[in-house]
């Protein structure tokens, strides 16, 4: 359990155990919104372990108190090279807020799931307070709340453009996406004396300098300028195509430098490093992690998103649907890192020897669970290539979408004695798995994929995400018709049936989405009613930084054609919207009849909740009655 493991198995989050390792002055100090949990699946963990692997000492100071004297700042002193800030694991605007910007009641990523441990904008406020208070030494932030506001972007709580979190950080430099091989070689660099300062021609990092300096040189890089902040304040339209060239440039291979002009400072984003190796990502996931949440929280309660993953093991990174609405490709790449199965299994292994593990692993996973492995063909096409999804609007011809590799590894772990089941938790692109759509099945091994899950990995229910019914909805969101996901089904219920198997698919749906209409709403409720679902795991749009969805939703145009696409953005037609899906509740029946009356869409209604008697008094009743009716009344 916890207790027995010595303190020291944990990085320092107090003093107390800073002192135990007879440490005067620490190498680096980490300050991170979350708390702080040991485990591959949270990067404050992730980041330390690295700067410790690199023999440098590290501590962590874990949810500070911003409010009072700062007293849990400066309980480390002043470290010899850096302060590392990240919000944590969430924008800490989406941790503290609901798409209807409603304050949330619990923080997923504290002790008992209790909220208002992190400030708003937790990146920014961190920063600042170190730089007032140790104002000599660097602050580099990271994570995906500095990542994902790296360039102008829009904040849908504030509601308006904001520049690049370096600015109001006052941060020195910025690690994006995935920090891992940036991080290793800052601290190689630091170690060899090269100032922090001097930091500037590395990949993957961002960082502000005076419009009157020349660029950092290196020959191997093309530079873009996007157009300037303040230009974009007064011209969405530019804001929109400068979203273009920073999605474009992030999913390259050889990407270029990316500069902005922002008052008095020129924006500078290095390329993005080519994606992890699977030497370099097991190198990430085998560092000594004792998985469990610091000993220091025993008393205040679980830590939910830690409860979740506890059981799960992470196959790989990154994720090539490019969604509109989601952020996984802008942080962690378009290009898939698969982890060895090696060094999956001895995760599975480590799970196995859990305290409290019963038998049963949560998710064989991934960001979307069936793209491990998964990679072009032929590499030197995609070096070439600049398109943000792999499968949309079709499935690349040079895209190898092999299930057999993740089939092998879920019997594998199945097979394993001490494992009862091996669920897989994560979302699964049913897409890849349907044969008019990716034609890439020569051998079958698709459906062998599907088969190997429904009969041993399904934890009763099987989520997907088709997200929408409305094929124009569909191609805003870069997703693929639903006419795809009703084949999918026919292939889930076929193989169920064969097994004589009764498990539930539970398709996730969005609402408010950029380009959708209340009639694709009530089209949604209509399709979904047929199809025999009586939808649960739905979600309201919310516009988090760097999607195109959120481009679109601000400034009314799409990025990669400058057309006009509406977006909902009223509170309550957002609400009204989010209304179909529980057509089925009676309080919901007037609003319905009503709003697709006005739509002149009546037959919809009628599909969905049947007609009102009061609406049947309207209809013209036939003449036989009316005469009936004048002789009874003379
Ligand atoms: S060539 Fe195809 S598989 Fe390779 S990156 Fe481009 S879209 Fe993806």
């Amino acid at each position: 359990m916890i207790q027995q493991r010595p303190i020291t198995d944990w990085l320092p989050i107090t003093k107390k155990e800073l002192d135990k390792r007879g440490i005067d002055q620490l190498d680096a100090i980490l300050v991170s919104g979350d708390a702080y949990v040991d485990h591959p699946a949270f990067g404050t963990a992730v980041i330390g372990r690295i700067i410790e692997d690199e023999g440098f000492s590290v501590a962590i100071i874990a949810q500070p108190n911003w409010k009072d004297d700062l007293r849990d700042f400066k309980k480390f002193g002043k470290p010899k090279y850096f302060f590392g800030v990240t919000a944590g694991c969430m924008d800490s605007m989406v941790n503290h807020y609901t798409a209807n910007k409603r304050l949330r009641s619990t923080d997923a990523y504290t002790p008992g799931g209790v909220s208002g441990f992190r400030p708003d904008y937790a990146t920014t406020v961190y920063s600042n307070i170190l730089k007032e208070i140790y104002p000599d030494v660097p602050v580099l932030i990271g994570g995906i709340e500095a990542s994902l506001r790296r360039v102008t972007h829009y904040d849908y709580w504030s509601d308006k453009l904001m520049p690049s979190i370096l600015v109001d950080s006052k941060a020195d430099l910025l690690v994006y996406g995935m920090g891992d091989q940036p991080l290793r070689e800052i601290l190689r660099l630091l170690k060899k004396g090269v100032p922090f300062e001097n930091l500037r021609t590395l990949k993957q990092v961002a960082f502000l300098q005076s419009t009157s300096e020349v660029l950092p040189k290196n020959k191997n890089w093309e530079t873009k300028e996007l157009t300037n902040h303040e230009e974009c304040l007064r011209d969405k339209i530019k804001f929109a195509a400068n979203f273009k060239i920073v999605e474009v440039e992030s999913n390259k291979w050889q990407a270029d430098r990316i500069v902005q002009k922002v008052g008095d400072k020129t924006l500078v984003i290095n390329p993005p490093y080519k994606t992890m190796n699977e030497k370099e990502i097991d190198q990430s996931f085998d560092l000594p992690y004792t998985r469990l949440p610091h000993p220091k929280y025993k008393k205040r309660g679980s830590i939910p998103a830690y409860d979740m993953i506890k059981f799960s093991v992470n196959m790989h990174r990154g994720c090539f649907g490019g969604c509109s609405f989601c952020t996984i490709s802008a942080h962690q790449g378009k290009f898939i890192a698969s982890r060895s199965e090696e060094s999956i299994l001895k995760e599975v292994d480590e799970v196995i020897h859990h305290p409290e593990f019963k038998g049963y692993i949560s998710d064989l996973g991934g960001p979307s669970a069936n793209m491990y492995k998964m990679k072009g063909k032929d590499e030197a096409i995609c070096a070439r290539c600049s398109s943000p999804s792999c499968i949309h609007p079709v499935i690349c011809n040079n895209l190898d979408t092999s299930h057999k590799p993740m089939t092998e590894l879920y019997k594998k772990v199945d097979a394993l004695p001490e494992v009862k089941k091996a669920f897989v938790g994560s979302g699964i692109r049913y897409d890849l798995l349907v044969d008019d759509f990716n034609k890439n099945n020569e051998d079958g091994n698709h459906d062998e994929y599907i088969e190997q899950v429904i009969t041993r990995h399904v934890s009763g229910r099987l989520k997907v995400a088709p997200e929408h019914t409305s094929d124009a909805t569909l191609k805003v969101m870069r997703k693929p018709s639903f006419k795809y996901f009703h084949k999918f089904k026919e292939k889930y219920d076929k193989i169920s049936a064969k097994h004589g198997i009764n498990q539930q698919l539970i398709p996730y749906f969005i609402s408010s989405h950029p380009g959708c209409e209340d009639v694709d709403m009530a089209n949604l409720a209509v399709e979904t009613k047929d199809m025999g679902f009586k939808l649960e795991q739905v979600q309201d749009f919310t516009p988090t930084p760097m999607t195109v969805a959120t481009v679109i939703y601000y400034s009314g145009v799409h990025p990669y054609t400058l057309q006009p696409i509406d977006t909902v953005k009223d509170k309550s037609d957002k609400l009204n919207q989010r209304r179909f899906f529980y057509w089925y509740k009676r309080e919901n029946f007037k609003f319905i009849r009503d709003s697709l009356n006005k739509a002149k869409r009546p037959d919809l209604a009628e599909k969905l909740i049947g007609q009102k008697k009061t609406d049947m008094s309207n209809r013209k009743r036939p003449e036989w009655l009316e005469k009936r009716r004048k002789m009874d009344k003379k």
